[in-house]
């Protein structure tokens, strides 16, 4: 059986001290970017799902440079963390969205700030020309870098619901591609979208799995005020998951993953004040201790039932 400390699935602090040796933290950074889903080029209206901060509700301010957003963002966790080191967050919007040499200014900027030890960056599939897979490779080599894709479910009717805008075959193709060149990549899948069974969800964790990306994020889908989703829901209102069912689900989900891969996330982040529903979301604690607790109670580990071939990082 695998254990990642206390653990029984690859948890991303587990994954980041044993990189680093010490406990890392991620600074949300805004880097004044748009998608191409909100600004007319795709769409008007975004992923159903998506806010108006670009689905990043705690990133820093794009109004300030990023330099100072880092240092107020230290100034505030270090009291927290005095011992750990920093990673830059480009979280929302489409962090890949812009001009070549914008990027490249922007992302050694973070880097060239010596509390930054790696660099994260979020964006859409459908945003990686080969010149700036180019720049994710040459950035790769020189820090620790991650890409992180939103695939959120493999299912077409549910993808069109969302108004995703994103061929999924392209998309799955670009997570082969960016690890062909040494990318690490991170995909979000959402749990608890309407219309999709547990078997549905669990065929979505498991196609992802199956291209072994370096990471997951597992979201359970918040209904946030003030996003598209919001308004659908009063109109078409729909029963979510209960704690226990969700909890139950993520089990199901992780013994069906690699053992390598990493999980950075099993619930959402939703600001408490923004929360419609469900409300129960709100207890990120409660339900990471439940996910451990049935994991123990059912001699369950990440990749208990993965059967497929073994990809070292
Ligand atoms: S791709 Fe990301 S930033 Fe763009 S609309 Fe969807 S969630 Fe929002």
């Amino acid at each position: 059986m695998n254990h990642w400390n206390d653990k029984r699935y690859h948890n991303l602090n587990f994954e980041l001290r044993r990189q680093f040796g010490k406990k890392m933290v991620k600074l949300s950074l805004d880097g004044g970017f748009t998608c191409p889903n909100r600004d007319g080029t795709l769409s008007e209206k975004g992923c159903i799902f998506c806010s108006e901060r670009g689905s990043g509700d705690f990133a820093g301010q794009a109004y300030s440079p990023v330099s100072k957003q880092i240092g107020d963002q230290i100034e505030l966790l270090r009291e927290k963390w005095p011992q750990a080191g920093y990673l830059g967050y480009l979280q929302n919007f489409t962090n890949t969205y812009g001009e070549i040499e914008n990027l490249e200014r922007l992302y050694r900027e973070i880097l060239s700030d010596p509390r930054i030890e790696g660099l994260a960056i979020a964006t859409r599939a459908d945003c990686l020309e080969d010149e700036v897979m180019q720049l994710l490779e040459t950035l790769s080599r020189e820090t620790f870098l991650w890409v992180e894709l939103g695939i959120q479910s493999i299912h077409a009717s549910t993808r069109t619901w969302m108004n995703r805008h994103e061929d999924l075959d392209h998309a799955m193709e670009m997570i082969n591609r960016l690890q062909s060149r040494g990318i690490r990549v991170v995909v979000h899948l959402i749990l608890g979208l309407p219309g999709e069974t547990r078997e549905a969800m669990i065929e979505s964790v498991t196609a992802v799995g199956n291209l072994a990306p370096w990471g997951m994020k597992l979201h359970l889908l918040h209904i946030m005020s003030k996003t598209p989703l919001a308004e659908w829901y009063q109109r078409h209102p729909f029963d979510m998951m209960e704690k226990g069912t969700y909890i139950d689900l993520l089990v199901d989900c992780l013994v069906q993953l690699p053992p390598e891969i990493t999980i950075h996330r099993l619930t959402g982040d939703a600001p408490r004040d923004r929360l419609i529903a469900p409300k129960w979301a709100v207890r990120k604690r409660l339900i990471l201790n439940g996910v451990d607790q049935e994991l123990r109670s059912r001699n369950l580990w990440q990749g208990k039932n993965w059967n497929g071939s073994k990809r070292v990082w």
